[in-house]
Formats: C-alpha cells, sequence, structure tokens
C-alpha cells in the first residue's frame, strides 16, 4: 500500500480506489503538542474498535461519516476527504484548558454546550480562533460552519444519550470534519478515549486520555473499561 500520511496516533495509505484511503490506528500517545511521548498498550486496537461502534450508532442516526470498513483490528477503508483543518471541541462540563483559559473549576456544569473550533497547525499549538478567522483565512465557509456547528450539536446529543447509557458522563470532546470527493461535509478521524473526557457517572473516575497526561495510573485498564462498556451499548442499539 502507498504511504500518505502519519500523524500522531495514526498512519493512512492510499486506498485501492483513489476516493479511500486505509487507516492504520497506532499505540503510539502524545499530549501537551507532542511534549509527553509515551504508548498505551493495544490503544489502536481499542480506538479503532470504539470508533467503529460509535460511527455505526451515529450513522444509524442520520449522521455522515468516513468509515466504510472495518479491514482488521487495527484498520479502517475510510472515504478520501481533505479535511477541513479545524478542531472542533465540544464541551458540556468545564475542565482541561477550557477551565485553565477561563478560570473555571474543573467539573463545573454549563448552561449548555459550548462549541470552540481551533486552527489545526502544531507548530501554533493549535490556536483557538473564532469564525471570523476561519472565514478570512479561507480554512472554511459561512455556509461550511453553519454546517458543521448543526452536525456537532446533533452529534453530542447523540453521544451524551450514548455514553449515558455507559454509565459514562461525555464532558468534552474533539471532532473534525473532511469533505469528500462529491463536496459533502462528512465526520472524520477518531471518536475515542483520545479525544473525549469520559468520567465514571458513579465515581467520578477520568476514564479518558487524562488518566495518560495527568500520570493518573491504570491508562489501559480505563480504555478497555470504555471499550466494553461502549460495545454492551453498541449491541444493543
Ligand atoms: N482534544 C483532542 N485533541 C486535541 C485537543 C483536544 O482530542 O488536540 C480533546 C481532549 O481530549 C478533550 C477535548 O478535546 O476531550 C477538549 O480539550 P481541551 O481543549 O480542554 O484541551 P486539553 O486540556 O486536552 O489540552
Amino acid at each position: 500500500m502507498e504511504f500518505l500520511y502519519e500523524g500522531k496516533a495514526k498512519r493512512v495509505f492510499k486506498g485501492e480506489n483513489e476516493n479511500e484511503v486505509v487507516i492504520f490506528y497506532k499505540d503510539d500517545a502524545t499530549a501537551f503538542n507532542n511534549l509527553k511521548k509515551g504508548t498505551i498498550e493495544n490503544k489502536g486496537i481499542v480506538n479503532s474498535k470504539i470508533t467503529e461502534i460509535l460511527y455505526g450508532y451515529l450513522e444509524k442516526a442520520g449522521i455522515k461519516t468516513h468509515l466504510l470498513k472495518v479491514i482488521d483490528e487495527r484498520t479502517h477503508l475510510c472515504q478520501r476527504v481533505s479535511i477541513i483543518p479545524l478542531e472542533v471541541i465540544v464541551r458540556n462540563i468545564m475542565a482541561g484548558s477550557g477551565s485553565k483559559r477561563l478560570g473555571i473549576e474543573e467539573g463545573s456544569p454549563l448552561n449548555s454546550p459550548i462549541i470552540e473550533i481551533c486552527y489545526k497547525k502544531d507548530e501554533l499549538n493549535d490556536p483557538l480562533i473564532n469564525d471570523y478567522h476561519a472565514i478570512s483565512l479561507g480554512l472554511a465557509t459561512r455556509e461550511d460552519l453553519d454546517e458543521i456547528y448543526r452536525e456537532t450539536l446533533k452529534i453530542n446529543e447523540l453521544l451524551q444519550e450514548f455514553f449515558k447509557k455507559c454509565n459514562l458522563t461525555l464532558v468534552d470532546f474533539k471532532i473534525e470534519f473532511g469533505k469528500n470527493s462529491k463536496g459533502e461535509i462528512i465526520l472524520a478521524d477518531e471518536i475515542s478515549p483520545d479525544t473525549c473526557r469520559l468520567w465514571d457517572m458513579s465515581t467520578g473516575q477520568k476514564m479518558d486520555k487524562d488518566r495518560f497526561r495527568r500520570d493518573l495510573g491504570n491508562v489501559e485498564e480505563a480504555y478497555l473499561a470504555v471499550l466494553q462498556r461502549v460495545t454492551k451499548e453498541g449491541d444493543q442499539c
């Protein structure tokens, strides 16, 4: 397979068809814009499976995603898209850099979900921008942003509902969108404990990448527990 690109958590190859790519999920873990590096054993397997289940659930609810087929336990066949260079972040509860930036204690509830957009540029640490930047810099049009926000709020509702049934609170998450060959905006990349903050609803325990970021231990165990809960819920819907 012809190699196309290597990211922090994935390797991307050309598919047989020019409108398809093959995405391989690695075990590499990074945090704080690559300052902290490590490995989470079997993370690639766990995150690709969680993404597969969540994308299947979202597709059923009418959300278009890039996932076409599961090739093996670490590899997905996906639609080739040109990624819109925005990290779209949704916050339901204040945490992480959101808490730090606004001086609001982690765990504080919010009156309504907050959507933030960050310009995908590693060398600048993915700076927070607004719609005016995105449009003026040519990253997305007004229409693109309207569609992205509409889809993002729908995805948030659906994921909150799903994770609640897994006894997990969806604190915040990051998603990315791309444009396919037909010009449609579709959900791309992954949804996993790498990209979501998930807190156990009974104990408040962190079940996501914060265990790696903050050296809380039991990282693999937390990712596996999320996979088990998501698999059980996925089987029922
Ligand atoms: N996030 C991500 N990739 C990034 C930045 C953030 O997946 O490059 C996710 C992160 O895991 C969390 C949410 O987006 O679930 C909000 O992250 P935040 O802005 O609070 O940044 P952090 O505290 O993770 O630096």
